[in-house]
């Protein structure tokens, strides 16, 4: 019996029509668990469906093999299954998103901060605020906004092939989830993630709008990096838990938004205390008021705190707005304060700057 290795798995693949060995990339192996991509031409991306199938039931047959994951790539272009097309290469690229006023970026350090639940409800507050408001989905290891926002069909396209972002909430909503299964695992390299964004703002009719709230992927990686870089940001706001671990991710990612001079416009506390729904006792679950010392220390505005409570999770499990008058209340107080600090005149794509 062979053991479990890259080469078997490339052998085992040899069988597969359609598919040769430089194709494929990235084989990893953890236990019995194979994952590996299938490079491709996004505009074969149908055709290879049933390529990659056969793949993984080829991967399948070698002993030991519990599960397999195969993945269709494709660098610099489209991701395949978003079935989007694709611009001609020479033609002007359309400019992003050109009659919205403010995007404005909602970060944090690590992932499960509630980046995403403040992400949408600050969306809900501005839309409360009578704002025009939409919500782009960038975090797309993780698209959780499709769940959030209760809205999981495919987008149409309209007559000038611009995508049509369907409305949740009396929001415009877009999501790399989508176009993509929520539980199907995506691999993502660096290049495609910032190529498919860019897409998102591009190839999506926002029409007029007064802000656009992006829903960026946790982390201060390259993926981000050269997201905030290539999007004409009026500003970032920074989602963190009061802990010191989550504090010194956030401080990661405000320098990060300084190294390419995205204004920073706030901290926001989330999960700050817990208010027992049954007899009001207040707790500081985790050490209450670290952002706004962190916010002090780095010269940001505190733009304020979200306490951790159980209806802020089920509305965002159910799709639906929160129902919590005194957290809505804080969400709006919040989105206020963010209105206030942005600049009245829409903010004009920055040349982009080495980082
Ligand atoms: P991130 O985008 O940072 O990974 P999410 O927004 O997906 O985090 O939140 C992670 C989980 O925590 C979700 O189940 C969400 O409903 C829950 N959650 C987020 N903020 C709160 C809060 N203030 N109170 C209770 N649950 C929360």
């Amino acid at each position: 019996m062979r053991a479990l290795t890259a080469e078997t798995v490339l052998d085992s693949l040899k069988s597969v029509n359609g598919l040769t060995p430089e194709m494929v990339s990235g084989i990893a192996i953890d236990g019995g668990k194979v994952v590996f991509a299938i490079e491709i031409d996004p505009a074969q991306a149908k055709k290879m469906e049933p390529v990659r199938k056969t793949a993984e039931d080829a991967v399948k047959k070698i002993d030991g093999v519990k599960s397999v994951t195969a993945v269709l790539t494709a660098e610099r272009k489209a991701p395949p299954k978003m079935q989007m097309k694709q611009a001609p290469q020479k033609a002007p690229q359309r400019p992003v998103a050109p009659q919205v006023k403010h995007i404005v970026a909602v970060a944090s350090g690590k992932g499960g901060v509630g980046k995403s639940t403040v992400a949408a409800n600050l969306a809900h507050a501005f839309k409360a605020m009578g704002k025009a408001t939409g919500l782009l989905d960038a975090d797309i290891y993780g698209a959780s906004q499709p769940r959030m926002m209760g809205y999981r069909e495919k987008p149409q396209t309209n007559a000038e092939d611009m995508i049509v972002p369907p409305m949740a909430h009396g929001l415009k909503l877009m999501s790399m989830g989508f176009f993509v299964e929520e539980t199907a695992p995506v691999i993502w390299r660096g290049p495609m993630v910032h190529a498919a964004i860019q897409q998102l703002l591009r190839d999506v009719d926002w029409g007029e709008l007064d802000i656009l709230i992006i829903d960026l992927p946790p982390g201060t990686g390259d993926a981000q990096l050269s997201l905030v870089q290539n999007v004409p940001l009026s500003g970032a706001v920074i989602v963190s838990t009061p802990q010191d671990v989550a504090l010194s991710e956030a401080t990661k990612g405000l320098l990060m938004f300084k190294k390419v001079n995205v204004p920073v416009l706030g901290i926001i506390e989330n999960m700050s205390y817990h208010v027992c729904s049954n007899c009001g006792h207040r707790e500081d679950i985790f050490s209450h008021g670290g952002a706004q010392q962190a916010a002090e220390k780095m010269g940001v505005p505190f733009l304020g705190e979200i306490p951790l409570n159980a209806d802020v999770r089920i509305a965002s499990d159910a799709g639906a707005t929160l129902k919590n008058a005194a957290i809505e209340e804080a969400f709006k107080n919040i989105a206020a304060r963010i209105w206030t600090t942005l600049p009245a005149e829409k903010t004009t794509p920055r040349p982009p700057k080495a980082a």
